[in-house]
């Protein structure tokens, strides 16, 4: 049993019916990609500071470019180039990576310095590691493709349904739904920044926290030009560009343990669009849209830096929670789930034995 149907549940649901388990998908919302996932930028690139996270994304994104991976035949990759900004003296760093992303993609990522702007991008004093190849994806296109593959590989995904508690029976876990109790052999918890306040039965060995995401989406006009997806590493901000006008801007909003439908902080919005005029000039006269707040599960600060593992135990025998994502699930839901669908494989076999 996968309980959740965000861009973690889905793959992980996906990859578990390629490989002919039997699979339920258990969401309490009407649809798919309820949570983060349905309000995400879904910024994706290779390169990322955590070597762990850059491993998932790297064979992620070769996922995101593969049309052969995806139910629709389309690759669901919008190619407009990623570039990720760092203190200068990061250059060796950056160019580093560069060379084993290109081994790796056989891409054309490389290192600027001493550049004002790229890819439509002021870097403010900062070297930039640019990767043409990287840019957006829909996440709840991608989630709703996986879906699409995993019932055409016999899973079952059932909707507007919740999990209330799991516990062990028999050795085996119990789930108790709005719809009666599920003996499963085994559950993974996707259940995003909810884990931040868990079902019984699915607390996660090391607590996480609720985080708030904030973005807003402002209208881009000629002359302001187009640009590649931004991160900053510097200050943690980002953009995207959303479709041939609008572009999509953040910065971290550091408020703990924040629902998934919080309002929008109006102060926010305006501080971000104050910073990110560093980077595009033009958003000093651009309009404003909309803003968007959601939440993403967290590992908090002093935990000994970043979970490695891709699953927790939990106190229920065979019931597993996924990893917090800080703010990162969609450039690594791919290499995640398929990894994460494995483990569970073995842990069955284990259990057979
Ligand atoms: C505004 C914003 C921008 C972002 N931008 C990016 C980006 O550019 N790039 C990137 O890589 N990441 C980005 N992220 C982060 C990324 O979206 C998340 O890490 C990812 O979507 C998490 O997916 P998930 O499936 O783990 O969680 P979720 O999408 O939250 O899914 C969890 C699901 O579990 C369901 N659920 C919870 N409890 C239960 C229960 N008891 N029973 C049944 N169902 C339950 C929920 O309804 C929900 O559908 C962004 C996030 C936000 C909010």
């Amino acid at each position: 049993m996968v309980v959740g149907a965000g861009i973690s549940g889905a793959s992980i649901a996906h990859h578990l019916a390629r490989q002919g388990v039997s699979v339920v998908v258990i969401e309490q919302a009407p649809q798919p990609a309820a949570g983060a996932t349905g309000r995400s930028g879904g910024m994706v690139r290779a390169y990322d500071p955590d070597p762990v996270i850059g491993d998932l994304a790297l064979a992620s994104l070769a996922t995101y470019r593969d049309p052969g991976c995806w139910a629709s035949g389309r690759a669901p990759l919008h190619a407009v180039g990623a570039v990720t900004a760092a203190d200068p003296a990061q250059e060796p760093t950056l160019r580093q990576a560069a060379g084993q992303l290109n081994d790796a993609l056989r891409t054309s990522a490389h290192v600027v310095t001493e550049c004002d702007q790229v890819a439509g991008i002021h870097l403010a004093g900062g070297v930039a590691l640019v990767e043409p190849e990287a840019g957006w994806v829909a996440p709840a296109e991608v989630t709703a493709d996986w879906l699409v593959q995993a019932r055409a590989d016999g899973a079952v995904v059932c909707h507007g349904l919740r999990v209330h508690a799991v516990q062990a029976d028999g050795g085996r876990p119990l789930v108790r739904t709005d719809a009666g109790t599920i003996s499963a052999g085994a559950v993974v918890a996707a259940v995003g920044p909810w884990a931040a306040d868990p079902t019984p039965g699915l607390r996660p060995a090391s607590p996480v926290r609720s985080r708030s995401i904030q973005v807003s989406v402002v209208e881009r006009r000629p002359p302001a030009p187009p640009h590649a997806t931004f991160v900053d590493l510097r200050t943690g901000w980002y953009a995207k560009p959303v479709g041939a006008d609008r572009t999509l801007i953040g910065m971290p909003h550091l408020v703990w343990d924040s629902p998934v439908d919080s309002p929008p902080d109006p102060t926010h919005a305006q501080a971000t669009v104050a910073a990110l005029t560093a980077h595009f000039p033009w958003l000093t006269t651009a309009a404003h849209l909309h803003t968007v707040r959601a939440a993403d599960a967290y590992h908090p600060p002093g935990r000994g830096g970043q979970a490695s593992e891709l699953l927790e135990g939990t106190d229920v025998p065979h019931v597993w929670s996924v990893r917090a994502w800080n703010g990162g699930g969609v450039k690594t839901a791919p290499e995640a789930g398929r990894r994460i669908a494995d483990a569970c494989v073995a842990d069955a076999f284990s259990d057979a034995a």
